[in-house]
Parts: C-alpha cells; sequence; structure tokens
C-alpha cells in the first residue's frame, strides 16, 4: 500500500496527486511550478478562486492536463532550525491531504518531499515524518495506494532506508 519511487509526479496517472504549494496558492517554482505547467492555465484560474491556504492545511483543485484527476494542494513549512512547529506542521501536511483525499473517495495518492525543497527541511527528518504520518492514517483506512514520488536518486535513498528501519531488522 505505501510505494516509493522515483519519477516526475506530473507524469502520475493516480486519483491525485499532491502540490507542496505556498499560501498564496498562485505557482512557484520546484514542484509547484511542474505542476502548473503540466496542468495548464485552467489550474491557476481555480487556484485564485480559493484564495490561499495556511500552512499545514489542505485544498482541493482539479487535475485540468494532468494525469492525475485531481490535485491537492499543501502548505509545507518553511524550515527554521526545528523550534517553530515545524515537525507538528509537516504532520498536518500529510494527514489533511489525506482525510481531503478520503472526503472525496480518492484512493490513488502521490505525494512529493514536502518542503525539503526551497522550504530546506531536512530530508531524513522529513521523510520520518512523511512515512510515519502516511502509515498512521492510510493503516486504518481506505487507501489502495500511497506513493512516495521522489524526484532524485538522492531522496528515493532516503525514503527506502526510512521505509526499511520502519518494517524492522527482519
Ligand atoms: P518546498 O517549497 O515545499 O520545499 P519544492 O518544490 O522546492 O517545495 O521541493 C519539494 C520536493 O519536490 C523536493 O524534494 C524536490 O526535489 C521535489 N520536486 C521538484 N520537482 C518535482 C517533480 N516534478 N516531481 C516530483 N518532485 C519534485
Amino acid at each position: 500500500m505505501l510505494r516509493v519511487l522515483q519519477a516526475d509526479i506530473t507524469t502520475l496517472k493516480v486519483d491525485a496527486i499532491v502540490n507542496a504549494a505556498n499560501e498564496s496558492l498562485l505557482g512557484g517554482g520546484g514542484v509547484d511550478g511542474a505542476i502548473h505547467r503540466a496542468a495548464g492555465p485552467g489550474l491557476l484560474a481555480e487556484c485564485r478562486k480559493i484564495g490561499g491556504c495556511p500552512t499545514g492545511e489542505a485544498r482541493i483543485t482539479q487535475g485540468y492536463n494532468l494525469p492525475a484527476r485531481r490535485v491537492i494542494h499543501t502548505v509545507g513549512p518553511v524550515w527554521h532550525g526545528g523550534t517553530r512547529g515545524e515537525a507538528e506542521l509537516l504532520a498536518a501536511c500529510y494527514r489533511n491531504s489525506l482525510e481531503l483525499a478520503l472526503h472525496h473517495g480518492l484512493h490513488r495518492i502521490a505525494f512529493p518531499s514536502i518542503s525539503t525543497g526551497v522550504y530546506g527541511y531536512p530530508k531524513d527528518a522529513a521523510a520520518r515524518i512523511a512515512v510515519a504520518t502516511v502509515s498512521q492514517m492510510a493503516g486504518s483506512s481506505g487507501f489502495d495506494e500511497v506513493i512516495f514520488c521522489c524526484f532524485s536518486a538522492e531522496d528515493l535513498a532516503v525514503y527506502q532506508q526510512v521505509l526499511a528501519g520502519q518494517r524492522g531488522p527482519h
């Protein structure tokens, strides 16, 4: 049910991909820019109507020209050294995104590594939170597949290590 793969998230044909957006929801660099480019202008028009999203929360739109049906936009915390509630906010991103997906009957979801690009969250710590939060929620609810979509080989290695550690030394 939990899977990790190395891919460009805009190519995945799943029920929903998650976007690591910023509070304006008006697009940006990194995965946000890639998603807006691939989805086309309809996505930005819908995001404008939403009017922003606070850090830790999530909002949903259509997928437009993406192979994914929907986009869940969540706003990860900017890393300030770990003393400003970053861990709780990052966990909230994963939790709120999954809750929104369930609410909309979406059972195959792909996440990028939220906050670990421009927002500077340490990759290993972020992957631990992602895996722990998703495992907690996805275990008890109706997801067919939750994908951790890693853009780089380095990110893939980090997630593989965290997932292996979680499964224990068997
Ligand atoms: P943030 O502002 O939340 O840090 P970024 O987009 O800068 O967001 O980075 C988040 C993660 O998304 C990084 O691991 C980055 O390598 C990754 N990323 C960038 N482009 C893509 C893409 N097309 N598909 C999947 N992941 C991507």
